[in-house]
């Protein structure tokens, strides 16, 4: 972990299910499914498979009477697997219809998010908005209010546009857009704090698709309330762009404080595992220091020195099974996830990085000796060659989390 620590923004705590939310507890991951709610089985397949890459938290859509009536079996068939991730409820529309005809729905989620922007329409918006805050009440359960520019309050944003355009200086549309975004959020959250929904009961999110957007909005809603705020990009896309720019968008705000959960929202190539967001979402905050999940592996990224794939298929081994191990380890051991290794492709930063990890390997480069030093705890220990070389440094890695790190209580 880094030494360098981020002074977070101070907030209340806000208790979702056995999960804390607000400055004094560690940024919490969270995700969402892409399942059919009305399938059972899919979606408390897939809420299982998000938690077990370790979502703190998941959110399936309830958009239907269907959708609502099978909540309590997607929460039974997931206690059943002694998966206890607290699911939080989406609802768009007609939240207040489900959340009323549905009591076991409303009783069995830990969470309800809703959206502003789409609660209601016209003279129904306002007593529908008071119908879902009066059922948190009575589930005693906390909100996410999530302003989306997708789905905003049509009301909100042509009155101020108006307001605007007769300033003697107009602002820029996109200005009054990312304002209209706060207010909305804002106006919203004190409208439930009348309606009797503590402080401690309400989470806000105002998500937008473009990084310089994310930031202005985020930064202007952090400064003008102490809420807790989830973060994430909206439609950031696929692949290596929907990582970068959540990274990008995500790593400013983390960095001055801003933000106690986060979700990257990538679009899943047709074969992709949905835990993939929960894996960026670990390693974004990993990465910067905030928080440790897993092992990092240190790899350099190979060159003109390297003699053949075999480093890169050595660090892809160690990756794998770190991961594979981490379900295990986790339960087992205490601080492992603070494990540093490295696997580095020759003498000119390899045993250096090595030294710097808790166990580094440093590949022989062109014209070296067809030998691998190993490096445990700053020092050379072992020396590896030949065909056995992978089997040995992953034993080499087992063993030293079984000696160096206390088993936790049963
Ligand atoms: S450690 Fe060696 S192989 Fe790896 S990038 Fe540096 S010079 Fe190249």
């Amino acid at each position: 972990m880094s030494s360098q620590t981020v002074s977070r923004r101070v907030t209340p705590t806000v208790l979702v299910g056995r999960v804390a939310i607000g400055s004094e507890h560690p940024v919490v991951v969270q995700s969402m499914t892409n399942t059919d709610t009305e399938d059972v089985k899919a979606t408390a397949k897939q809420v299982a498979q998000l938690a077990r890459a370790g979502s703190e938290l998941v959110r399936i859509t309830v958009n239907t009477e269907q959708a609502a009536a099978c909540v309590p079996a997607i929460r039974e068939r997931l206690d059943m697997m002694g998966c206890d991730v607290p699911l939080i409820g989406d609802f768009h529309y007609n939240g207040h219809l489900l959340l009323e005809k549905y009591p076991e729905c409303a009783r069995v989620l830990d969470k309800y998010r809703i959206n502003p922007g789409n609660v209601g329409f016209g003279r129904k918006r306002d007593k529908q908005f008071a119908t879902i805050i009066e059922l948190a009440l009575k589930y005693d359960k906390p909100v996410r209010i999530g302003v989306n520019w997708g789905s905003l309050d049509d009301r909100l944003l042509k009155a101020m546009m108006d307001e605007n355009a007769a300033m003697p200086d107009p602002q820029p549309a996109e200005i009054v857009m990312r304002d209209a975004l706060v207010r909305s959020a804002l106006d919203s959250a004190a409208e439930a704090e009348q309606l009797g929904l503590s402080r401690e009961r309400i989470i806000l999110s105002c998500k937008v698709s473009a990084v310089q957007d994310l930031i202005s909005v985020y930064r202007t809603l952090a400064g003008r309330c102490d809420y807790p705020l989830h973060l994430g990009l909206t439609e950031a896309g696929m692949g290596s762009k929907g990582i970068v720019s959540s990274t990008a968008a995500l790593a400013v705000l983390l960095q001055e404080g801003i933000g106690d959960t986060i979700r990257i929202s990538l679009t899943p190539e047709p074969e992709q595992s949905r835990s993939d967001e929960v894996v960026v979402a670990q390693e974004l905050l990993q990465s910067m220091g905030l928080r440790a999940f897993t092992p990092m592996v240190t790899a350099c990224p190979g060159c003109g020195r390297t003699t053949s794939t075999f480093f890169q298929a050595l660090a892809r081994d160690v990756t794998d099974h770190v991961r594979q191990r981490m379900p295990e380890w986790r339960l087992r051991y205490d601080g492992v996830e603070n494990l540093n290794l490295a696997v580095m492709g020759c003498i000119v930063n390899g045993p250096g990085e090595s030294r710097h990890a808790d166990i580094g390997i440093s590949l022989p480069g062109t014209g070296e000796a067809p030998v691998a030093p190993v490096f445990i705890d700053g020092e050379k220990r072992e020396t590896l060659r030949g065909e056995g070389l992978t089997h040995r440094f992953l034993e080499i890695i087992d063993e030293y989390v079984d000696r160096n790190y206390p088993e936790k209580p049963a």
